[in-house]
C-alpha cells in the first residue's frame, strides 16, 4: 500500500480464523512485524494487527494492551487520518473478533481522544528536539 492508501487499522484476537496480519502484539506486550506495511495482506487499505490469545472469554493483560497502543500511536503518526476499529465492525462480517471480553469500547476512546494527544505530545518533543539547540 502507498502512504494514501491506508486507511484503517483493524484489532483482531489470536481465535480469528484469518491469517494475514501486519503486526501480532505478544501477551507480552512485545511486537513482532509478520508484514511490511506496504503489502496488502488482508483487506484493502488496512493494517491488520492481531493480538495474541483468545478474548472471548477473558481480557487481555495491561502489558498487551500498551504494546497495542504504541503500534497503534506509530500508526498514528504515520497515517494521521487512520481509523482504528475492531474486526467484528466491519460491515458485514460475523464475528465476535477481537472476543467479547476484549475491551475494544474503551479502545475507541482512547484512540479518539487519548491517542490524539499521546500524537501531539510526541510530535511536539520531536520539533523541540530537532530546533531547540543544546545546552
Ligand atoms: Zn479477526
Amino acid at each position: 500500500m502507498r502512504l494514501g492508501e491506508v486507511r484503517f487499522a483493524l484489532v483482531h484476537h489470536g481465535a480469528c480464523p484469518e491469517t494475514g496480519f501486519h503486526y501480532r502484539i505478544r501477551s507480552s506486550g512485545e511486537t513482532e512485524t509478520c508484514a511490511s506495511e506496504s503489502e496488502r495482506v488482508g483487506r484493502a487499505h488496512c493494517i491488520e494487527i492481531v493480538l495474541e490469545g483468545d478474548f472471548s472469554e477473558q481480557r487481555p493483560g495491561d502489558a498487551q494492551i500498551e504494546g497495542l497502543r504504541a503500534v497503534l500511536l506509530t500508526l498514528k503518526q504515520r497515517y494521521p487520518r487512520i481509523a482504528i476499529g475492531g474486526h467484528r465492525q466491519v460491515r458485514g462480517e460475523q464475528t465476535t473478533c477481537p472476543g467479547r471480553r476484549f475491551p475494544l469500547r474503551e479502545l475507541l476512546a482512547w484512540s479518539r481522544s487519548g491517542l490524539l494527544a499521546e500524537r501531539d505530545a510526541a510530535l511536539e518533543a520531536d520539533v523541540e528536539r530537532q530546533y531547540r539547540p543544546p545546552h
